[in-house]
């Protein structure tokens, strides 16, 4: 087990000024199966595709936490009113996955944002009701309570039913992977971050957080897969702070990783890229996309506008081609690979004023005439996505 450095001192994650303060069903339980036709019930739904949506950092800001303390009307907080805009989107696709990127206080607090982020638990039920299935819970933050705030997020996401992948209480949590169950295909999630603000991760807690170190993160994979994994998914958090351009180590990994083949196929499927606190680039590399990161999809207002915009990552999968052939194994598709079949993306706003609420900005009606600041972070935003010719390899705008 290889621990990467850990880079940086207390990086970002600010919130510019005091800003005032200001629902459904997910879930994708699989079907019950029974007698002679299970079998073959098995296997035509393991020819069913498969849609997986993912979203960026969930950075609760002390604004946040007000908002959400106003929204829950009294006792408690409520973090669904303000993401409701990405529940069509995520309750209906057959796989959604976001990124925790902060860890809970106690139940009954304190809480608090920025620096040391403690967050009310009452997000975890808040996601799980919006439609989201498994998160990433490996950040820069992630050891900001230290290991009992690890557990305390944990214990909440599971009882609200949320999977989770990233930090662990033992190591046999952190060493079994995540399998996710898409369509007919199995999904594991594998996540990571490429530090802990400085707060060294305990000697004899290595298993706390998943640190990013390629050879591991390869080994992980090719375990997911014999394991059983159809696809293998992994979050990164990684990237510089406010920068737009991929930095070198998220080009350098995203070359290892999507190289990394078994027998002609590629050993990890999809990355999908959390931290910068902006929208980053959508890119095939080596045939897989990668998402460089997906700026915030909460957080409160900060000096910088881009750190309220960011995009849904929306992907197709396919099962394998039986055909094959010389071009499939070329690809990584190879020995029974899932292909992505639709490859999209979804802008989204977080509006700080009157009350902090997600916009999707694709959404008909979402920009009506005037509105500069959704206009802004249209553009930006799309802008972002597309910086490094992913049109060109098919991705579209999806409202
Ligand atoms: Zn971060």
């Amino acid at each position: 087990m290889a621990a990467a450095t850990a880079l940086g001192g207390l990086a970002g994650c600010g919130e510019s000024g005091r800003s005032a303060p200001g629902a459904g069903t997910g879930g994708h339980a699989e079907a019950g199966r029974e007698g002679s036709g299970a079998v073959r019930q098995e296997q035509q739904q393991a020819r069913h595709g498969f849609t997986l949506v993912a979203t960026g950092d969930l950075l609760v800001h002390d604004s946040i936490i007000r908002q959400a303390k106003a929204d829950a009307g009294g006792s408690g907080y409520e973090f669904g009113r303000m993401i409701s805009a990405a529940k069509p989107m995520a309750s209906g696709a057959d796989l959604a996955i976001c990124h925790m990127e902060t860890v809970y206080g106690p139940d009954g607090g304190p809480f608090s944002g920025y620096p040391l982020f403690e967050t009310p638990p009452h997000l975890a039920a808040s996601v799980k009701k919006a439609g989201y299935d498994s998160c990433s819970t490996a950040s820069n933050h992630t050891l900001d309570a230290g290991s009992k705030g690890v557990g305390r997020t944990l214990k909440a996401m599971g009882a609200a039913g949320l999977r989770h992948v990233g930090s662990a209480r033992n190591p046999k949590e952190a060493a079994a992977p995540v399998m996710l169950r898409a369509g007919g295909a199995k999904v594991a999630q594998l996540a990571y971050t490429y530090g802990t603000n400085g707060i060294p991760v305990p000697k004899d807690k290595p298993w706390l957080v998943n640190l990013i170190e390629p050879r591991r993160i390869i080994a992980d994979a090719r375990a997911a897969r014999r394991a059983g994994a159809d696809v293998v998914v992994v979050s990164m958090h990684w990237g510089t702070e406010w920068q737009q351009e991929p930095d070198a180590l998220q080009r350098s990994v995203a070359k290892k990783l999507t190289a990394a083949r078994s027998g002609g196929r590629r050993d990890i499927d999809l990355i999908l890229g959390t931290h910068a606190h902006v929208p980053q680039a959508y890119e095939k590399v080596n045939g897989t996309w990668v998402v460089y990161g997906m700026g915030d999809q909460i957080a409160g207002k900060m000096n910088d506008p881009r750190g309220t915009m960011g995009s849904a990552a929306r992907f197709r999968f396919e099962p394998p081609d039986e055909r094959g052939g010389g071009d499939a194994k070329r690809n990584g598709t190879g020995g029974g690979a899932w292909r992505v079949t639709r490859a999209g993306f979804t802008p989204f706003l977080m509006e700080t004023s009157p009350r902090h609420t997600l916009v999707n900005l694709a959404a008909k009606g979402s920009r009506a005439a005037g509105n500069a600041e959704r206009e802004h972070a249209y553009r930006t935003i799309r802008k972002a996505v597309l910086s490094r010719g992913a049109a060109r390899d098919g991705l579209r705008m999806m409202p």
